[in-house]
Formats: C-alpha cells, sequence, structure tokens
C-alpha cells in the first residue's frame, strides 16, 4: 500500500471501511473486489462509476478486482453483452488479467450449498405459485404468513429440490425458499426465495440446468467463493445486507465478504437503466446501443468521449452515501479538460454561404498559417489554403445586423481567421429571396501576422472553396428534455426531446479529406467534434462531443459569486 498516497488524498467512507477493517484485521491483507454485471444490456456511465470504484479502490490498497458476470436469469442474458461489457472495461483502462468469472461457474457449489442450507433446517421448498407467495409477504405495517409447505422435513425438502432440479415440474411450480422471519420488519427477510425453476437455455451451461439462483442467493456465494474481501454495491442493497450476511452464515470459511453501499449515478437529461436504454434501442427512438446520444459506455466513445474524461468524472463526483443527481455540464466540462490540450483545431463550416473576394485574383490560392493548437504550442503550426471563394457560416452573416453583432454585415469590416480582413459590398440573392453568395473584397495589406495594427471586432472561421471537403456534421442535444423522473410518476418515453440528432451538410478544411474513425478536432468557435466510427473518406460524418461553452464552470462560478 502506498501510505503517502493514503494520506494526501481525503478517503472516501469506503476507503475508511477498509483501513479500518485493515487496521482491526478483520479482512484479508490483500484487497479484493468484483465488478458484477449482468449481462442483459451494454454498459451506461453509471456503471463507469462502478467500475472506477471498484478496480480504484483495489488499486489503491494494491490488491486485484475480478470481472465476474452475473448470469443467474438465462431468458434475458447474450454473449453480445459479454463482449460488449468486456471491451468497455478495458477501454476504460481496466483490467481483471484472469480473473473472468461467470456465477454460471458456481452452479453446481451454490446447488451443492442450497442442498446443506436445507439440511441445517434453513431451506425449503414451497409449492405456491409466485402471486401466492407475493400476497402471503404482507408489507411494512403487516407481518407476513407462513408458507402451509414451511415445516416440511429434511429429508423431503432434499427429495423435492433434486427433483426441481431433474425437471420434474415445471416453470413456477415450486421454489426454494429461505426459512428466515415471515414476521421480520425487513420484508427482504421473509423466507426470501432461493431458486426458481426456469426451463431455458442458458448462453453458457445451455440446458444443463432447469433452476437458477436468485441474486440474492448467487450474489454473496459467489463473492464467498471468489475471496472477495469487500462487495461494493449500490444503495439499493442496503436493506439485502442482512439477507447476504445470512446466507454466508453457513459458509465454511474464517473470513465473509463484506457488502458496503454507495450511491447510485444519476445525471440530468439522461436515462440510467438497462431496462429503459433497451426500450429506446428496441422502439428505434435511437440507433442502437451505441448511439452517440446514449448514456452508454459505447455511445460516449462514439460520440467522442475519452477513458481519461470519463474516469476523471468519476473521480470529481465522489462516493457518497445518499442518492443525488449529477448535473450533465460536470460531464461534459470533463471532456473539454481532456480535449483542451489535445485536439487539434480546424476550421469547419457546418451551415455554408459562400463569398466571392472580387478583388482577389481569378484562379489564385495562398497557403495561410494557423496554429494547431493555440493553448498547446508544440501541436505546431498547418498550412490552409485561401483563395477567391470561401463559405463562411450562415449565421456569421446578417444582411440587417442587430445590435452588437461584430461578424459579417454589409459596409462593414471582418477578420477572415489567419488571412485578411475583408469588407463586405453585396449581397446576391437567389430568385426566392435566400442569399446566394456575399460579395466582399479583402485588404493585402492585412494579412495576418504582418503587423498589420487595423483593430476590427470579429474574426470569422472559413473555409476555401475549391479544396473544401464535404461532410455530414451530426449535431446531438440531451435525449431527455428534462432529468428522468427517477420516481416513475412520469413516463421517460414522453419526455424524449424529438430534437435530439440535427445533421448538418458542411464544409471542411483539407485536412479532413484524411480523417479517420475517433479522431478529435477542436472546430474553432464551435466546439470538440470526433470522426464517427461510420465514416468513410467517401462519406464523412462528424459527431460534435459539446460545444465549446462551458456551462458547469459558469454555474460553479455564479454559486461562489452568491456565497461571497
Ligand atoms: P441497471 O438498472 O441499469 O440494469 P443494474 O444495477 O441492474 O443496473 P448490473 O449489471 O446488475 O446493473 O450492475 C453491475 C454493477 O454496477 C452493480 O454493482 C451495480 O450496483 C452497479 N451499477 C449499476 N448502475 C449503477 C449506477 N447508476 N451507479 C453506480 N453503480 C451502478
Ligand atoms: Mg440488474
Amino acid at each position: 500500500m502506498e501510505e503517502s498516497k493514503m494520506q494526501t488524498e481525503s478517503a472516501n467512507f469506503i476507503e475508511q471501511a477498509i483501513k479500518e477493517d485493515l487496521a482491526a484485521g478483520n479482512c484479508p491483507k490483500k484487497i479484493h473486489t468484483r465488478f458484477p454485471p449482468e449481462p442483459n444490456g451494454y454498459l451506461h456511465i453509471g456503471h463507469a462509476k462502478s467500475i472506477c470504484l471498484n478496480f480504484g479502490i483495489a488499486n489503491e490498497f494494491g490488491g486485484i478486482t475480478n470481472l465476474r458476470f452475473d448470469d443467474t436469469n438465462p431468458t434475458k442474458e447474450d454473449t453480445e453483452y459479454v463482449d460488449s461489457i468486456k471491451e468497455d472495461v478495458k477501454w476504460l483502462g481496466f483490467t481483471w488479467d484472469d480473473r473472468q468469472f461467470y456465477a454460471s461457474n458456481y452452479f453446481d457449489r451454490l446447488y451443492e450449498y442450497a442442498k446443506l442450507l436445507i439440511q441445517k433446517g434453513r431451506a425449503y421448498v414451497d409449492d405456491q405459485s409466485m402471486e401466492q407467495i407475493k400476497e402471503s409477504r404482507g408489507d411494512f405495517s403487516k407481518p407476513g404468513t407462513n408458507s402451509p409447505y414451511r415445516d416440511r422435513s429434511v429429508e423431503e425438502n432434499l427429495q423435492l429440490f433434486e427433483d426441481m432440479k431433474a425437471g420434474k415440474y415445471q416453470d413456477g411450480e415450486k421454489v426454494l425458499r429461505a426459512k428466515i422471519d415471515m414476521a421480520d420488519p425487513n420484508i427482504v427477510m421473509r423466507d426470501p426465495v432461493l431458486y426458481r425453476i426456469m426451463h431455458a437455455t442458458h448462453h453458457r451451461t445451455g440446458d444443463t440446468w432447469c433452476i437458477y439462483p436468485m441474486y440474492d442467493f448467487a450474489h454473496p456465494v459467489s463473492d464467498a467463493i471468489e475471496g472477495i474481501t469487500h462487495s461494493l454495491c449500490t444503495l439499493e442493497f442496503e436493506v439485502h445486507r442482512p439477507l447476504y450476511n445470512w446466507v454466508l452464515e453457513e459458509w465454511p470459511a474464517d473470513y465473509k465478504p463484506r457488502q458496503i453501499e454507495f450511491a447510485r449515478l444519476n445525471i440530468t437529461n439522461m436515462v440510467m437503466s438497462k431496462r429503459k436504454l433497451r426500450q429506446l434501442v428496441e422502439a428505434q427512438i435511437v440507433d442502437g446501443w451505441d448511439d452517440p446520444r446514449m448514456p452508454t459506455i459505447s455511445g460516449l466513445r462514439r460520440r467522442g468521449y475519452t477513458p481519461e474524461a470519463i474516469r476523471d468524472f468519476c473521480q470529481r463526483i465522489g462516493i457518497a452515501k445518499a442518492d443525488s443527481v449529477v448535473d450533465v455540464a460536470l460531464l461534459e466540462s470533463c471532456i473539454r479538460d481532456d480535449l483542451k490540450m489535445k485536439a487539434p483545431r480546424s476550421m469547419v463550416v457546418i451551415d455554408p454561404v459562400k463569398v466571392v473576394i472580387t478583388n482577389y485574383p481569378e484562379g489564385q490560392t495562398e497557403m495561410v498559417t494557423l496554429e494547431n493548437n493555440q493553448e498547446n504550442e508544440s501541436m505546431g503550426t498547418r498550412q490552409v489554403p485561401f483563395g477567391r471563394e470561401i463559405y463562411i457560416e450562415q449565421n456569421d452573416f446578417m444582411e440587417v445586423p442587430v445590435r452588437k453583432f461584430f461578424r459579417m454585415t454589409p459596409g462593414k469590416e471582418v477578420r477572415l481567421k489567419g488571412a485578411y480582413i475583408v469588407m463586405c459590398n453585396e449581397v446576391i440573392k437567389n430568385e426566392d429571396g435566400t442569399i446566394k453568395e456575399i460579395h466582399c473584397t479583402y485588404d493585402p495589406e492585412t494579412h495576418s501576422g504582418s503587423g498589420c495594427t487595423r483593430k476590427v471586432k470579429g474574426t470569422l472561421h472559413w473555409v476555401e472553396a475549391s479544396q473544401a471537403v464535404p461532410m455530414e456534421v451530426r449535431e446531438y442535444d440531451y435525449l431527455l428534455q428534462t432529468e428522468d423522473d427517477q420516481a416513475g410518476s412520469k413516463d421517460f418515453m414522453e419526455q424524449i426531446n424529438p430534437h435530439s440528432l440535427t445533421i448538418h451538410q458542411s464544409l471542411g478544411e483539407p485536412l479532413f479529406s484524411q480523417t479517420k474513425p475517433g479522431d478529435h478536432y477542436q472546430f474553432l468557435r464551435q466546439g470538440y467534434f470526433v470522426t464517427d466510427t461510420t465514416s468513410k473518406p467517401e462519406h464523412i460524418v462528424m459527431n460534435r462531443i459539446v460545444g465549446l461553452r462551458d456551462t458547469w464552470a459558469k454555474k460553479q462560478k455564479k454559486a461562489q459569486e452568491a456565497k461571497a
């Protein structure tokens, strides 16, 4: 353990608990955690929090982390999800070495352990249906009632459980239940179901089994088998903790893993549940799990997020014991911070309008020099062609300017980035009144860097027409118009933003002819962009990651000013 590092970082309550366990000799010296996804969908940013926590904590204490697929529900799980989960964890920068496990690896041992519980009089086979069991559970104010099958003999229970395994019963005909207390104030403890019958083919064990352990049984046992020291899970499992411990009471080992709960990550304007994300995919509101609007790790990756930015985000949100909703602006701030020094600057005109510089010689072009990143000089400079015909942004021109419009407007001068000052003289319209082209003249004395001291208020980005590279620019907005209503009083499908994707036919400077999927850029004055995974030289597709304006920093500043 790096003692010095631990002292300088303010430890969260989980680190604190582990330190205490270590100091008191309550746990093995090698800290061992696990990340236990259910392979029933793609991972989302909430999982990233859990991944960073589990791998991060183990790493901090010199320990190790297992990747364990919690594959106990064969009807919902698939190897496609297993593969995507592995890819995402790796991409985030974490490694589980050879410790890739499945709860299904332990089906035999789980079965044997269930038999042991039966032998100890701690589990019984119940013939009631799931509805009857639910009904007899009681509620917060009413204790549950015992099943009429609760007092079966050990021998009968063992026989019935074996028969369940042998496939003698249909789905739902029987279950194995823990024999705890139907009057326990904690409803979770009222004889929870440990095993159910499901005649379904499992993606790994095939048709070997027709009974499957419930999560509450499989999870603690899997943890114990793997020698997990600290089992970190989200808050909704807090009420399950007594059951977690109960399940392991008969487990033959000195050390039993300790469950510690932390708050689930929620982010404004994002849905954070695989079930809901699947709904979006199936209703074709998005074009797959990796749609750049999705909060999945694969969606964020395609959107242009970097592992560094996501890890930084998880670090910055911290670990808390109370649920909260994080402002999506913080996530956006993290990717800006990461790309600020890394992403080369470039000029792309997203919604172009043509400008003709009437006093510039026809057929001539020249190269002008632009910095690749004014915040990071080591990225050098590049040459960009300039000529008689260029494009600028439609919204950088106003025929009748509003107040404080310092861009292009008739009779006013404006600077073209890295090139010259131009004066707008005339607007040529199409028959329908739309602008065909704008005519300007340039002043050859005003080349950038020539020492010209003439001041103009606006500087525009532009692209030379003859060498402009056509591209499709996809601009994204949030999928949800409001924060996801976690309480579920409103259907999230009704909050879907109908304008979450806007497609532009744009023009970029020549460097874009060489772009490859995954390349990051800052488009000057526009934001950060990434080349989409589907992009090809003959059809370039760029995704907007975020705009340039840091609303998070702004909000922080406002909050501080309010305090002062
Ligand atoms: P979902 O409701 O999205 O399906 P889940 O909890 O069912 O999530 P699992 O695959 O079972 O998904 O989760 C694997 C691990 O990730 C668990 O330890 C779980 O607690 C954690 N996790 C899931 N969602 C979040 C979240 N929003 N914030 C933090 N951790 C999460
Ligand atoms: Mg789950």
